[in-house]
C-alpha cells in the first residue's frame, strides 16, 4: 500500500506528489490525463518567476519533475469510487480499469471544469478569443472590445475586473435579470464603459478564421438576433468541480467543491484535497501549487502520529 496516494496530476497534484516524496514515503500519482487543465491553457503570464510560458510545456515540465522522484505514476486512470477506511484502515480508491489501489492517506486533486456555453465557434476559437478566466487572460484583450456571458457572481466580477483593463466589456445575461449581489451590480453599473444586456441569448462565437470578431445573440423577448463587433468573449457559467466520483463520501460544497480546513483536511481523517476541486478561493495554477505541497505536508504530518505498522 502507498503512504501517500495522489488523485489527479494537474498542478496541485505534481506539487503534492513531489513533497511526498520528498519525505521518503511510499508516494503515488494517479491521474485521467497528466497536466490536468494547463494542458488546454496557452499562454500563461502569471507564473511567477516565469515571464511567459505555455501550457502544453509547464505540464511537460511539472511531469518531469514528478518522474525526477520515485513516485509511482499512472495515468490515464480514471478513479470511480472512493472507499474510506474507518478507525485507521486503509483507504481505497476503484478506477474504471477496474484496477484498485489502497492507501494510509490520500490527496485528492482532481480540479475542475469550466462550463461551456456549447455555441458554435467557440470550441474553434477556444484560447484564440475565447477566455474563461479573467485573471490569466485580461491583459491579453487590453485596450480591445470584450463580452462577459453569465450574470451571476463571477460574471460580473469578470465584468468589472475587466473593465480596468479593456476598452469596453458588453456583459449578456440569459435570464431577465443579473444573479449577482447586490453590491456587484451596483459596482457594474457605476462603470461608464460596460454596457449590460439581459434575457441575451447568445447563439454564435463569430472569428475570421483565425481569431474571434464579435458574437451573436438573440433577444429573448422579440426573438432578435443581433451582433457585436469584440475581440475577446469571457465564458463565466461555472466553473464544475470534478467530484461526482466522491458522493457520499467527503463533505461536499453546495457547489460541490471538497470542503477542506486550513491545512487540506476534508472531513474524513487522513483524507486530504488541494488545489481547484476544493473550496479554496481563487483558481489559479500558482494557489494549486501551493495547496497541494501543503495537502502533502499534512499528510506526512498524519502518517507521523498515526500508529506504527
Ligand atoms: P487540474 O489542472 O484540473 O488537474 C486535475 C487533474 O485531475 C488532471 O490530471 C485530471 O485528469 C485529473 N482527474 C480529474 N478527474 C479525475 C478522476 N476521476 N480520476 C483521476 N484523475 C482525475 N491558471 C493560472 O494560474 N494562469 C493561467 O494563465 C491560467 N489559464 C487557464 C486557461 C484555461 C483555458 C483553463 C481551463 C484554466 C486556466 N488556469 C490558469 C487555471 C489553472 O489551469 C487551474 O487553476 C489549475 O490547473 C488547477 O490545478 P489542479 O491541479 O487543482 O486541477
Amino acid at each position: 500500500a502507498f503512504d501517500v496516494l495522489v488523485i489527479g496530476g494537474g498542478p496541485a497534484g505534481a506539487a503534492s506528489a513531489i513533497y511526498a516524496a520528498r519525505k521518503g514515503i511510499r508516494t503515488g500519482v494517479a491521474a485521467e490525463r497528466f497536466g490536468g487543465q494547463v494542458l488546454d491553457t496557452m499562454a500563461i503570464e502569471n507564473f511567477i518567476s516565469v515571464k511567459a510560458t505555455e501550457g502544453p510545456k509547464l505540464a511537460t515540465a511539472l511531469e518531469e519533475h514528478v518522474r525526477d522522484y520515485d513516485v509511482d505514476i499512472m495515468n490515464l486512470q480514471r478513479a470511480e469510487q472512493l472507499i474510506p477506511g474507518e478507525n485507521g484502515a486503509l483507504h481505497e480508491v476503484k478506477f474504471a480499469s477496474g484496477a484498485s489501489l489502497k492507501s494510509k492517506t490520500l490527496v485528492l486533486a482532481t480540479g475542475a471544469r469550466w462550463r461551456e456555453v456549447n455555441v458554435p465557434g467557440e470550441q474553434e476559437y477556444r484560447g484564440r478569443g475565447v477566455a474563461y478566466c479573467p485573471h490569466c487572460d485580461g491583459p491579453l484583450f487590453k485596450g480591445k472590445r470584450v463580452a462577459v456571458i453569465g450574470g451571476g457572481n463571477s460574471g460580473v466580477e469578470a465584468a468589472i475586473d475587466l473593465a480596468g483593463i479593456v476598452e469596453h466589456v458588453t456583459l449578456l445575461e440569459f435570464d431577465s435579470q443579473l444573479r449577482a449581489d447586490q453590491v456587484l451590480q451596483k459596482k457594474l453599473h457605476s462603470l461608464s464603459n460596460v454596457d449590460v444586456l439581459v434575457s441575451a441569448q447568445t447563439t454564435e462565437i463569430t472569428g475570421d478564421g483565425s481569431r474571434v470578431n464579435g458574437l451573436v445573440y438573440k433577444d429573448r423577448n422579440s426573438g432578435e438576433e443581433h451582433r457585436v463587433e469584440l475581440a475577446g468573449v469571457f465564458v463565466q457559467i461555472g466553473l464544475v468541480p470534478n467530484t461526482d466520483w466522491l458522493k457520499g463520501t467527503v463533505e461536499l460544497s453546495r457547489f460541490g467543491e471538497i470542503v477542506t480546513d486550513a491545512r487540506g483536511e476534508t472531513s474524513i481523517p487522513g483524507i486530504f484535497a488541494a488545489g481547484d476541486v476544493t473550496t479554496v478561493p481563487y483558481k489559479q495554477i500558482v494557489i494549486a501549487l501551493g495547496e497541494g505541497a501543503k495537502a502533502a505536508l499534512s499528510a506526512f504530518d498524519h502518517l507521523i502520529r498515526s500508529s506504527v505498522d
